[in-house]
């Protein structure tokens, strides 16, 4: 058997859960759901999938509250960009910030929990390709930015998350997210999308985030 004959959104999301079963049945799939319409959100919500990814805040805030308040035990990953500017409304709709990449964000987090008493739980991003163009911290940077925001200002990191550059062989990335989460005795480790969770699995993701292989081309 094979995904490619697979045509709706429930078949193809029990099909990447299947691979989860036989290949690490912890791990958790977070259904990345950024520029999908509602209808198909809610055919994966009606099948019970209740962990989804969104890259943009003004899109999510857009299309999850009200969901949100449909569905029970929504759980919602920020996995884009944030800029400090759109954090109010990140905190408000985020379970999870995966993409704690700079000081400048850690600051603001910090500042944020004090002023409201709350924070979601954040993953650092490690630039595991040192690419120009990408967000996350360097793996040479990662274990005194990871340092500072736990010690320092006391946030609530639990995990990392990496992208693999595009035209390269993602099992060495996968393998530096583990050890880098290992070392810090962090639980998450948010690594493998559609075309590579297999392999992330197979290192230890303890999150795989797959668009494409659930939901189609992105509209
Ligand atoms: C879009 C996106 C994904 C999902 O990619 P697919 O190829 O559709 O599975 C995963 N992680 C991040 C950070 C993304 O932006």
């Amino acid at each position: 058997m094979n995904d490619s004959l697979l045509t709706s959104i429930t078949a193809r999301l029990s099909w990447v859960n299947s691979q989860i079963k036989a290949l690490r049945p912890a791990a958790t799939l977070i259904a990345v759901s950024k520029q999908q319409p509602v209808i198909a959100l809610e055919e994966a919500l009606a099948a019970g999938q209740r962990v989804f990814g969104e890259n943009r805040v003004q899109e999510a805030k857009a299309k999850w509250p009200l969901l949100k308040a449909q569905f029970q035990g929504v759980e919602l990953h920020l996995i884009g960009p944030l800029q400090t500017n759109k954090l109010h409304d990140a905190l408000k709709l985020f379970d999870v910030i995966e993409t704690l990449d700079r000081p400048k964000l850690a600051q603001a987090l910090h500042s944020a929990r004090e002023k409201y008493g709350h924070c979601p739980s954040c993953y650092v991003q490690v630039n595991s390709g040192e690419e120009p163009q990408k967000a996350g911290v360097s793996p040479s940077e990662a274990d005194d930015f990871i340092g500072y925001c736990k010690e320092e200002l006391a946030l609530p990191v639990t995990g990392v998350m990496c992208i693999p550059p595009v035209e390269e062989d993602p099992l060495p990335h996968f393998r530096l997210l583990r050890t880098l989460a290992e070392r810090h005795h962090l639980p998450c480790c948010s690594m493998g999308m559609s075309h590579d969770y297999a392999c992330a699995l197979a290192v230890g993701a303890t999150h795989i985030r797959v668009g494409q292989a659930i939901f189609g081309a992105r509209h």
